[in-house]
């Protein structure tokens, strides 16, 4: 491929990637394939001779298309969102084009200095407090890209370990000996992420039983500590979650972080789905204690629409991650090392992408107010969802719903609530995954994509509903959803708000309270929306 040829496949790749966006509800959400599916349909070796772009091109919707899941569906209601968005994906473009690696300033300014720049940009959106900011000089602390959440925990486990040892080391302990007394807390709710970090950092990881809120709890915390000191251990680290991942349930750190704090153990925070959230003032009020972590941080690769791989992490005192991470061989050293931040002692990976080229780009083109419009439409419509699923007497909501996921099962009964699941995801029509909350099986509808409408949320429901009915009678097949329901579900071509990037539907939504909006003035009305009107509200309060 030459570059006259680069230039026309480029912009024919750009057109498909469009059009697989646009129609993306026409295709099954969950694939119907069996483990082996693709071995079949290529040879087994590589082709001795490069092959024709046309060739390779047809293969996608060959051998590709037809093992993916949907995860920009709108009827992709599994995990949690994994979104992107235009500016996200023309951001990557171009960082994959250049093509840098930023582990030191000078392997490439540009791409530490914007790091450092968004990270700052970020954390004020939130409102971190202001210790966790590197423009702030009075601190250590700053912001940086990790690939994911997992490695975020990891980073930071490793981090407090390290200051642990290097703290009873100062008093004459044998590190070793150190380390095998140390002692790490989460909830039982935790992402198994936490547990692995444990596992792979060789300190013991508790999982303390939360509330009937799911939450964490001080009580529960201080008696742990008290316990482990008492036989010996040395407790060193929380990892306390503000939107778990069964249920999006919030540990109070109001009352762990003081004790963390009396305690000398270092708190970090995984708000991986949640953490977008805090955009809007709103939901700021569950990350009240923040200021007691030393470190946190969330996924803009979950619900900010900048697509994987991208976690925000902030510590207050980078000096902890130099410590765990420092090694300095000569071929890294350069004129400005310590003048200048070198991310690779922030993480475990030498090399990192250019990746806050694409967060710059979709903060930019959406904007805060873009972006807060994005995260209330996803909450209107998960409370819209759980208005219908709590209408319909055979379901239950068995945890409080705060944001954009919604937990439910039938009512009493594990083995339906799971038959239904998986008929519901053969049917290709919806995809969710269970969750398990103390002895009950649920399953999890989280609102994912930003082009979701209201009607496609009301052909899911109606999906949902009836193969219900079918299962609590004991009948094979998933129903047929009406045609016309089908069809107002897949609006044809959405205009695009020209300044964000948003579809006219949501800028609709959430721009205003205006009770005549498209989706519900349109005939094929399922009976219960009516109830439903008075949802469609900018703001929404619990
Ligand atoms: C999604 C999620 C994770 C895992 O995220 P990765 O970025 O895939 O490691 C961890 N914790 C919570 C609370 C999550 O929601």
């Amino acid at each position: 491929m030459d570059f006259e040829e680069y230039r026309k496949r480029g912009k024919e790749m750009v057109d498909y990637i469009a059009d697989y966006l646009q129609d993306i509800r026409s295709r099954r959400v969950f694939p119907d394939v069996s483990p082996g599916y693709m071995t079949k349909l290529v040879p087994s070796s590589a082709p001795e001779h490069g092959e024709k772009w046309e060739d390779v091109f047809k293969d996608i919707e060959r051998v590709i298309m037809p093992g993916i899941t949907h995860w920009q569906s709108p009827h992709m209601h599994a995990y949690f969102p994994a979104l992107n968005s235009f500016p996200s994906l023309l951001g990557d473009m171009l960082a994959d084009a250049i093509g840098c690696l930023g582990f030191t300033w000078a392997s490439s300014p540009a791409c530490t200095e914007l790091e450092t720049i968004v990270m700052d940009w970020l954390g004020k959106m939130i409102e971190l407090p202001t210790d966790f900011l590197h423009s702030n000089e009075q601190t250590m602390g700053g912001g940086v890209i990790q690939t994911t959440a997992s490695d975020a925990t990891f980073v930071c486990l490793l981090a407090a370990r390290s200051e642990a040892i290097r703290k009873f080391n100062d008093e004459g302990w044998d590190p070793a000996e150190i380390n095998a007394r140390l002692v790490g807390y989460c909830s039982d709710q935790a992402h198994s992420s936490v547990e692995k970090a444990g596992l792979i950092g060789l300190v013991k990881m508790r999982l303390l039983p939360s509330d009937d809120n799911l939450s964490l709890r001080g009580d529960i915390l201080q008696e742990a500590i008290d316990r482990d000191r008492d036989e010996g251990l040395i407790p060193f680290f929380l990892c306390a979650t503000l939107g778990t991942t069964g249920a999006c349930a919030f540990d109070n750190l109001k009352e762990v972080g003081p004790i963390c704090e009396a305690e000398g153990l270092w708190m970090h925070i995984d708000a991986a789905y949640a953490g977008t959230a805090f955009v809007c003032p709103e939901y700021r009020k569950y990350m009240e204690g923040v200021d007691y972590a030393q470190s946190f941080a969330f996924n803009p690769s979950k619900w900010m629409m900048v697509h994987f791989d991208c976690t925000a992490m902030w510590v207050k005192n980078s000096g902890a991650l130099h410590r765990t991470f420092n090694v300095e061989p000569l071929y890294l050293k350069h004129e400005n090392s310590g003048a200048a931040i070198d991310y690779m002692h922030w993480q475990v990976p030498l090399s990192k992408r250019f990746r806050a080229l694409k967060l710059w780009f979709v903060l930019r083109m959406f904007g805060v107010e873009g972006i807060r419009k994005h995260v209330r439409h996803g909450v209107r419509l998960a409370k819209k969802f759980e208005m219908m699923v709590r209408s319909d007497e055979r379901f239950e909501v068995p945890a409080e719903r705060v944001l954009g996921m919604v937990v439910f099962c039938l009512r009493d009964d594990n083995d339906n609530t799971e038959a239904l699941l998986k008929r519901l995801n053969k049917s290709g029509k919806l995809h969710m995954v269970p969750a398990a909350l103390k002895e009950k099986y649920v399953i999890r509808f989280t609102v994912t994509s930003q082009y979701t409408t209201d009607d496609d949320l009301e052909r899911d429901w109606v999906v949902i509903r009836e193969t219900a009915t079918r299962v609590l009678a004991d009948e094979d097949e998933v129903p047929e959803v009406k045609k016309e329901i089908l069809q107002t579900a897949a609006p044809e071509k959405q205009r695009q708000d020209e300044n964000t990037g948003l579809p006219d539907t949501m800028q609709q939504t959430s721009l205003s309270g205006d009770q005549t909006q498209k989706s519900h003035t349109k005939k094929t009305r399922v009976p219960f929306a009516e109830s439903l009107l008075d949802l469609n509200q900018d703001t929404i309060s619990f």
